[in-house]
C-alpha cells in the first residue's frame, strides 16, 4: 500500500508504520543522549502509552533508565486495505526497541476505563513484571464508559458560564476566523468530569493497591494544563478546566491511599504541544502556531519528549525535593507562562489573520509536528514505495 495523509477537520485518517517507527526512534535518540545521571524507576505502567505525553514517558523510563514497562491505549488495528492508529504502529516501533536493547515492555490494546484493563494489567505485574514503581496517567479520550453503571459519557468542550468567542483556526483552510464556545450546563459540566477528571486514576489506583502490585515508594503522577489568559476562556475556566480541577482533588485521595506505602502522588502541569487530543480544542492550533515561533525565537520551545524528560530526570527522579507550587503540583509549564513569551504571543494573536499567518505564526511548523504525529514529512522515510500496513 502507498500510504499518504488523508487529513479530516483535526485529525488524520491514516498513518505510515514506517514513519511512525521514526517518530518513536527520534525521541528514544533524543532520552539516550539526554540521559539521567542517577537511578530511576525499575517498573512502570503507563495508562494512555501509545501517543503524545504517554508514549515520551514509555521512552524516557525505557531508554533514560533502563525500566520495565507495562503500557495501556486504545488504537486501531491495521487490517489488509486500512492502515492502523499512529498510536498502534508507535507501540509496535516502541516494543521492537525495547525488546532490542532487552527491556521488557508489554502493551494491552484494552479501554483503559474497563475493569478488564484493571484486571489484565494486574495479572500481569504479579506473572511477568513485578511490584510497580511508577503509574503514568496519560489518557486523553472524548468518552468513558463507567464500569459500575454501564453509562458511556462524553465530555464536551464548552464555556463556563456566559458563551465564549475567540479567534481560531481552520487548519484545513488556514483561515482566520472566530469560535464561540457555548456555555455547559450543568450535566454536561458533570459529564465532562466523569470522562476527563480524576475518578479513573483514582479506580486504577485502588485496584493495585488493592491487588497487592505496587512497590514501596511508589510514584504517580496525572498529566495536566492550566495555561494563561488566552486559553483561559476555552480551556482551564471552561468545562476541561473543571475536569482538570477534579484531578488535582483525585491526587490528594491517591496520594493518603499511598501513605502505607510510602508512595506519592503528584499531579504534573505540562507545557501546551501539538498531540492529537490537543489539535481537536478549537483555539488551541493558533495559539500553538503562535507559542511555537515565539518560545522557538527565545530558544525554550520544547515537544513531548523534552517535556517528560526534564520532569524524569530534574523532578521524579532527581536527587532534590520536588519543586512544587502552592497546591503541590510539579511545574513543567513555567517558560510558556512566562510574561517575556505570553505578552508577545498576546500581542501577535491581536495582529495575526489569514493573509499574514505565515509570518506572525509559524503555521507550517505546526502542521509538521502534525503531521509527524501520523508518521508523514520524515525526509529519511521513503512515502512513494509500497509498504505493509500489517505490522
Ligand atoms: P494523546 O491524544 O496524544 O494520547 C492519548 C492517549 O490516551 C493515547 O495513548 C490513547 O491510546 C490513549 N487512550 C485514549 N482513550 C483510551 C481508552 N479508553 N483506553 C486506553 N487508552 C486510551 O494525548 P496527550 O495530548 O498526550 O494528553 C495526555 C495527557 O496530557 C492528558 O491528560 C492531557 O490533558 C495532558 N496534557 C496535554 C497537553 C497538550 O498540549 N497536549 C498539555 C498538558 C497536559
Amino acid at each position: 500500500m502507498i500510504i499518504k495523509p488523508k487529513v479530516r477537520g483535526f485529525i488524520c485518517t491514516t498513518a505510515h508504520p514506517v514513519g511512525c517507527r521514526e517518530h518513536v526512534r527520534e525521541q528514544i535518540e533524543y532520552v539516550k543522549a539526554n540521559k539521567p545521571a542517577g537511578s530511576g524507576p525499575k517498573n512502570v505502567l503507563v495508562i494512555g502509552c501509545s501517543n503524545g505525553y504517554g508514549l515520551a514517558s514509555r521512552i524516557a523510563a525505557a531508554f533514560g533508565y533502563g525500566a520495565n514497562t507495562l503500557g495501556v491505549m486504545f488504537e486501531k488495528e491495521p487490517t489488509e486495505k486500512r492502515t492502523a492508529s499512529a498510536g498502534w504502529y508507535n507501540t509496535k516501533a516502541f516494543e521492537s526497541f525495547a525488546h532490542e536493547a532487552g527491556v521488557y515492555a508489554r502493551s494491552f490494546n484494552v479501554d483503559a476505563f474497563s475493569n478488564e484493563a484493571k484486571a489484565a494489567v494486574i495479572e500481569a505485574a504479579k506473572s511477568e513484571l513485578g511490584p510497580i514503581d511508577l503509574v503514568i496517567y496519560s489518557l486523553g479520550s472524548p468518552r468513558r464508559t463507567d464500569p459500575n453503571t454501564g453509562i458511556t459519557h462524553s465530555s464536551s468542550l464548552k464555556a463556563i458560564g456566559e458563551p465564549v468567542t475567540r479567534k481560531n483556526l481552520n487548519t484545513d483552510t488556514r483561515q482566520v476566523g472566530e469560535f464561540t464556545l457555548e456555555p455547559a450546563n450543568d450535566e454536561e459540566i458533570a459529564n465532562t468530569i466523569k470522562v476527563m477528571g480524576g475518578e479513573d486514576w483514582e479506580l486504577w489506583m485502588e485496584a493495585l493497591v488493592e491487588a497487592g502490585v505496587l512497590a514501596d515508594g511508589v510514584k504517580t503522577t496525572a498529566f495536566s494544563y492550566i495555561g494563561k489568559e488566552l486559553t483561559w476562556p476555552i480551556y482551564g475556566g471552561a468545562t476541561i478546566g473543571r475536569a482538570k480541577q477534579d484531578v488535582d482533588r483525585a491526587c490528594k485521595v491517591i496520594a493518603q491511599r499511598l501513605k502505607p506505602l510510602n508512595g506519592s502522588a503528584h499531579v504534573s502541569v505540562l507545557k501546551a504541544v501539538v498531540t492529537q487530543s490537543s489539535s481537536a480544542i478549537p483555539v488551541m492550533p493558533l495559539y500553538l502556531s503562535i507559542l511555537i515561533k515565539v518560545m522557538k525565537e527565545q530558544g525554550t520551545n520544547e515537544g513531548c519528549i523534552e517535556q517528560v524528560n526534564g520532569l524524569f530526570n530534574n523532578e521524579l527522579y532527581a536527587d532534590s525535593a520536588l519543586t512544587l507550587d502552592e497546591e503541590g503540583r510539579i511545574r513543567m509549564d513555567l517558560n510558556e507562562l512566562k510574561p517575556e513569551v505570553q505578552d508577545q504571543v498576546a500581542a501577535i494573536w491581536e495582529e495575526v489573520d489569514s493573509d499574514n499567518l505565515d509570518e506572525k505564526a509559524d503555521f507550517a511548523a505546526y502542521q509538521e509536528e502534525f503531521f509527524r504525529l501520523f508518521g508523514f514529512g520524515y525526509s529519511n522515510v521513503d512515502y512513494d514505495q509500497d509498504v505493509d500496513p500489517i505490522v
